[in-house]
């Protein structure tokens, strides 16, 4: 069965690329009725910290990105990857090289000199075994001679010549292995038959291949996928904006608009835009992927979170809604439910955090009117409109929408003016602000008493 895997480095929280390898792979997953792992890559200790650990399961959770097995730290095993490579030693796929930092930069240097490849010369290669306690590290036997060659995905045949690879070193001076060989080892221990990630990490195939190999390990599938780019063309970075997956929560976008986002920014299925998990699912297939890179485009993602505010069940939305308005300081506990301000403000809103900005007056008195619509409506002009339409709805028998909707009306009838000379001051009064959905509904979910107190101060 496939079996994928998600491998971050926690170095920094989740960021939009990181999140689309990790959709593909856990789609890569899904769809074939697979397993995915998240496998927490922590053995640069330098750099890896517990807080980015937290962001980056955060993201996923938030994202729904749910995984099988893990999350596994590679600092968690050390004592196997020691077990692998003393067996390699044993076995004679890997060696202990004593070569000095000194030899090694002469070396180097030499080989730039004469423009040659910079590559270990295999000195300590096939040295016989020394009982000394000198320095070492441990360097895998890379095969002399033929090539590497794997079919990606994404990028199709990919060769590599052996004799362009290095002996790489897999354990350092100090005992700790390194990346590409931890890697490998968990790859093979995890099962793992398809390999999605970055395709910075192409150059590093060929070699986990050879090791593989050499452990008798079976070798997976790969799909590189290529990178994100700002709309200016460079590479996706913090300047072009948000990058990280939970600045996008904070900024009121949807986890269905952003994964629909991100499927699209590099896969495709046809013309079709909008993509429900299921579809993705059903329709997924790594060979879809695009080789180009892919530019961000925010007015796309803004246009998916507009749809999916107005499209998914309003009391779902207002879950997520609620982060905003804890986040927004606006206390629930007097007003309307909030499934029935999505409904209302679902059409109007670009994100969850506008939306929840233009929902306070449904739960607080604003402080102040804006002051050019209260201008324009309030002061300097005859309130006669106002002043009846107080007097309507003061007397209706019951407080719905249609009751006000029939009360403005009756209002605009009986003065011979328009329905904004009676809706925009209204509007002003209750809201304070010369924006909000329709005035019945607005007014209904304002609630009796609180609409009755801010006309009656208005008209003060
Ligand atoms: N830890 C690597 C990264 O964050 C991913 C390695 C892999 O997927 O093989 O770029």
């Amino acid at each position: 069965t496939t079996k994928t895997r998600f491998a971050p480095s926690p170095t920094g929280f989740l960021h939009v690329g990181g999140a689309r390898t990790a959709l593909y792979s856990w789609l890569q997953a899904r769809a074939n009725n697979g397993e995915f792992v998240l496998r927490i890559e922590d053995t640069d200790i330098e750099r890896s910290t517990q807080a980015a650990c937290d962001a980056i399961l955060e993201g996923m959770n938030w994202l729904g990105l749910t995984w099988d097995e893990g999350p596994y730290y590679q600092t968690k095993r050390f004592d196997r990857y020691n077990e692998i490579i003393a067996q390699m030693l044993e076995k004679g796929t890997a060696y202990k090289c004593y070569c000095s930092r000194e030899r090694i930069d002469v070396l180097r240097e030499t080989q730039a000199a004469n423009g040659e490849a910079q590559k270990y010369d295999g000195c300590c290669r096939d040295l016989p075994a020394r009982d000394t306690d000198e320095p070492f590290v441990v360097r895998f036997k890379n095969p002399i001679g033929g090539s590497v060659v794997f079919d990606d995905h994404v990028r199709g045949r990919i060769e590599f010549s052996n004799d362009a690879l290095d002996d790489l070193i897999i354990a350092r001076t100090d005992g700790v292995p390194t990346y590409n060989f931890c890697v490998v080892v968990d790859d093979w221990d995890m099962g793992i038959t398809c390999v999605v990630r970055g395709e910075d990490h192409i150059n590093n195939t060929p070699r986990q291949i050879n090791i593989l190999k050499a452990l008798g390990a079976p070798i997976p599938e790969y799909a590189h996928v290529s990178m994100i780019l700002g709309d200016d063309g460079a590479k996706l970075s913090k300047r072009h904006g948000a990058v990280s997956v939970m600045q996008y929560r904070d900024d009121g976008y949807l986890p269905e608009a952003l994964l629909n986002y991100l499927v699209r920014l590099g896969w495709s299925h046809g013309d079709q835009e909008i993509f429900s998990l299921e579809e993705m699912k059903q329709y997924f297939k790594l060979g879809d992927i695009n080789k180009a890179a892919s530019a961000f485009n925010t007015d796309k993602l803004v246009w998916l979170n507009q749809h999916y505010i107005k499209s998914l069940a309003p009391e779902y939305v207002a879950t997520h809604l609620q982060w905003h308005m804890d986040d927004q300081k606006i206390d629930l506990s007097n007003g309307p439910a909030l499934a029935e301000v999505v409904t209302a403000l679902a059409e109007r809103a670009k994100t969850l955090k506008e939306l929840a900005a233009s929902s306070r007056y449904f739960y607080e008195d604003f402080a102040e009117f804006d002051e050019a619509q209260a201008k324009k409506h309030l002061r300097g002009v005859a309130l006669e409109p106002l002043q009846l339409v107080q007097q309507k709805l003061t007397a209706l028998t019951e407080w719905t929408a249609e009751a006000i909707h029939q009360a403005i009306e009756d209002t605009a009838t009986e003065l011979d003016v328009g329905m904004g000379k009676v809706g925009m001051p209204l509007r002003v009064a209750v809201t304070g602000a010369g924006q909000s959905p329709g005035l019945d509904i607005t007014l209904f979910l304002i609630g009796r008493s609180r609409s009755e107190q801010r006309i009656s101060k208005a008209i003060e």
